[in-house]
């Protein structure tokens, strides 16, 4: 039996007359009453559909649009940090006790810290490591270069003004260590920023008055 993960909840109602729960965000393809959602799998699962994947030109099984799905979230990390940062539940059509793509996406979210600084801004530090297979290592500033395979990314979300920025650092499998103490340092500095204090003197650092 599987175990959906606890923000995820299921859509009820017939085709044409879907009941989404409460503080739900619909996370599929469109459908009648339900519009589409960014975090919904390009790759469809063949149950009855009329055509194959569009993407793929073939029908794909359950196992197969997830592991594309896992794929598509390692092309697209914006859309974990995207998760992590917002308080709602995921809904889909699949029933609760099958695999289903919002529990590839959830525990990917559950990965991720996501640091609110409570300020006027509404500022969030939202750290995350991810497996990547571009990029070279920047140890030892920049000379390893061999091919990266992680890198920690930091994102910085404002809300008033509007205001995304993502740092990232890539290395290899023999520097992953460095990724680990990266993601440490950011995490470190952006609860250091919770400090009122330390945000007006780190905003005044940046050119920021207000
Ligand atoms: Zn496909
Ligand atoms: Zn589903
Ligand atoms: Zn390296």
């Amino acid at each position: 039996m599987h175990t959906p993960h606890p923000r995820r909840v299921q859509v009820t109602g017939d085709m044409f007359h879907p009941h989404l729960p409460d503080r739900a965000h619909w996370a599929g393809r469109q459908r009648p009453g339900l519009a589409k959602s960014p975090f919904a799998n390009p790759h469809p699962v063949d149950a009855g559909r009329k055509t194959p994947c569009p993407i793929c030109g073939i029908r794909h099984t359950l196992a197969e649009a997830i592991s594309l799905y896992r794929q598509h979230l390692d092309q697209n990390p914006d859309l974990v940090c995207l998760a992590a940062a917002v308080d709602v539940r995921f809904a889909c059509r699949c029933p609760l006790d099958q695999p289903c793509h919002v529990d590839e996406l959830l525990a990917r979210a559950d990965q991720v810290t996501v640091i609110a600084l409570g300020d006027d801004r509404d500022t969030k530090f939202i750290v995350q490591t991810i497996a990547v297979s571009t990029g070279e290592c920047s140890h030892g500033h920049g000379s390893c270069r061999k091919p990266g395979v992680i890198a920690v990314r930091n994102t910085i979300d404002q809300q008033h003004p509007t205001e995304v920025s993502t740092l990232r650092v890539t290395v290899c499998a023999d520097h992953r260590d460095d990724a680990v103490r990266m993601r440490a340092a950011w995490e470190a500095d952006a609860r250091e920023l919770q400090d009122p204090i330390k945000n007006a003197e780190f905003l005044a650092s940046v050119g920021v008055t207000d």
